[in-house]
């Protein structure tokens, strides 16, 4: 009897699991074909050509890192602590967003911080993991158009990073089932973006704020302690 149950759990978790690698695969497999019919535009600039290239195989590389990372989630994690440039981070983000935005008429900009030097602490991949499953709501919620800004900046607390959009916006009932697994008002949604990122977010002692209103949009405010 007490077996069966430890079956059923482990089958349970299993299949959450798969649809879990499922989705984060789906990001960078969607970039990457996004920079490829990029690529086929004849008047596509040599060194853009470039940047895309090294975005392409970035999110390749990421798509075998989220696999190792979840046929290893069984064994204890030790987690990678490096230091991360926030705006380097930023660049990163809105270039993976921009193939995104550019289907749906979107406007993106972006502030980076004054000083180029800040850091914060966490493992560089599930950190961008994290910020691209926030962005790509973002831009999912503005398909009538929109603008998207991305912003960093240090604060007397710490680092911020602002992701913020124009589009559906969320009641306070649907904000407050943000990060909790398989809530999803899309189609094609897992409902599992948020649960990854605010996990992720956690683990790197950050803060996440959402403020957001029906028809106007969301905003999500980071806060990070600042690595020295
Ligand atoms: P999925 O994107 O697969 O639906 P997520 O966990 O990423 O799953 O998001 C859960 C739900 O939260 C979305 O389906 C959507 O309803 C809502 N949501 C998240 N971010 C935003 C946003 N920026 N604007 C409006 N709704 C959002
Ligand atoms: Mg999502």
């Amino acid at each position: 009897m007490q077996d069966e149950i430890v079956k059923s759990e482990k089958i349970k978790m299993i299949g959450e699991m798969a649809a879990s690698v499922a989705h984060e695969i789906r990001n960078p497999l969607t970039t990457v074909r996004g920079f490829i019919q990029l690529f086929g535009n004849a008047n596509l600039e040599p060194d853009k050509k470039e940047i895309y290239q090294k975005i392409c195989l970035d999110e390749l590389d990421r798509a075998q890192l989220i696999i190792t990372d979840y046929l290893t989630l069984a064994k204890p994690d030790p987690d990678i602590v490096e230091k991360i440039n926030v705006n380097g981070e930023l660049d990163y983000l809105s270039n993976v967003l921009l193939t995104y935005a550019n289907y749906n008429r979107i406007q993106v900009d972006k502030t980076p911080s004054e000083n180029n030097d800040l850091c914060i602490l966490g493992d560089r991949y599930k950190f961008r993991q994290a910020l691209i499953n926030i962005g790509k709501n973002a831009i999912e919620a503005m398909n009538q158009g929109g603008s998207l800004r991305l912003k960093a900046f240090l604060r007397h607390d710490g680092v911020v990073m602002i992701i913020s959009d124009t589009g559906a916006g969320m009641t306070p009932e649907q904000v407050k089932r943000l990060g909790t697994p398989f809530y999803s008002t899309k189609e094609k949604g897992t409902g599992l973006g948020t649960m990854v990122s605010f996990g992720i977010i956690k683990k790197m002692d950050g803060k996440i704020e959402i403020e957001s209103e029906p028809g106007k949009g969301t905003t999500y405010t980071l806060l990070f302690p600042a690595a020295e």
